[in-house]
């Protein structure tokens, strides 16, 4: 590992994931998800605004991490509590870019980086949208399908990706009719689109293991704790995200080790 492009990559990662915190909350406002500004005054929205008031920020006070830190998780304006979510985004996008970088970093051209940081961005996107709305948001999807295609045609377009594109939108959209739209939605199908061009047949069938098990797992445990109710929805999207990320660097590594050790 270079240090330089190391630390490079996590200051990266920190503005993005800063970025990715007022593209989730601009979306939010867009689709009519949520409110800002009660003030009369209107909102300039070129500029970083305040979450409850649209006042305008000053550079301190967004600087990702530390602003949040800072400012003791309030705005400094209207004293209004600002998500937790703020930090632990910026944090997370920092971690990702660093392992996206160090999974066969130093073998990757720069345009290949700028391709997997740029997917992680979509990615990441994606699973806090859904996480807080229940939305994946079409846009994010298209822009990750897209991304998608760049690689397959830049790996040398294998024919195995288009079997588990049709592979695993054929067994989203069965699930999506089988449930009526209640346990999957069409952005999930749309999302496995994506899965199936990027991760390829068994990437794809290792992520679908892992989504599928992880969120009963969450789904069991938080009716336990009582924190999720036995008939309430939870979004599946973060859920196939993670399993994407992880399948994605460590997938053949789980089938050779699956394959070796039980068949
Ligand atoms: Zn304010």
């Amino acid at each position: 590992m270079n240090y330089v492009i190391g630390v490079m990559v996590v200051a990266l990662g920190l503005s993005v994931g800063s970025f990715i915190n007022m593209l989730v909350f601009r979306t939010a406002k867009k689709y009519g998800l949520i409110r800002v500004g009660r003030e009369r005054k209107k909102v300039n929205y070129n500029f970083s605004f305040c979450d409850y008031c649209g006042r305008n920020l000053n550079w301190w006070e967004n600087v990702p991490v530390a602003s949040w830190l800072f400012l003791g998780g309030k705005t400094s304006c209207c004293h209004k509590r600002l998500p937790l979510s703020y930090p632990v985004v910026e944090v997370v996008m920092a971690l990702a870019f660093l392992a996206g970088y160090l999974t066969g970093g130093d073998n990757k051209s720069v345009l290949g980086l700028a391709v997997d940081l740029l997917i992680l961005t979509g990615l990441v996107f994606s699973g806090v949208f859904d996480f807080k709305y229940m939305i994946l948001p079409d846009f994010s999807t298209l822009w990750l399908i897209m991304l998608a295609g760049v690689k397959w045609v830049a790996l040398g377009g294998q024919w195995q990706n288009l079997v588990a594109v049709v592979g695993m939108a054929g067994l989203f959209l069965g699930l999506y009719g089988l449930t009526k739209g209640k346990g999957m939605g069409m952005g999930d199908v749309k999302l496995a689109v994506f899965m199936g061009l990027f991760l390829g047949i068994r990437a794809s069938v290792v992520a679908l293991y892992l989504a599928f098990v992880t969120g009963a797992v969450v789904g069991v445990v938080g009716i336990i704790l009582g924190k999720i109710r036995a008939k309430s929805i939870i979004p599946f999207g973060p859920f196939l995200i993670g399993a994407t990320v992880v399948s994605w660097w460590w997938g053949q590594g789980i089938w050779d080790w699956v394959a070796g050790n039980w068949f």
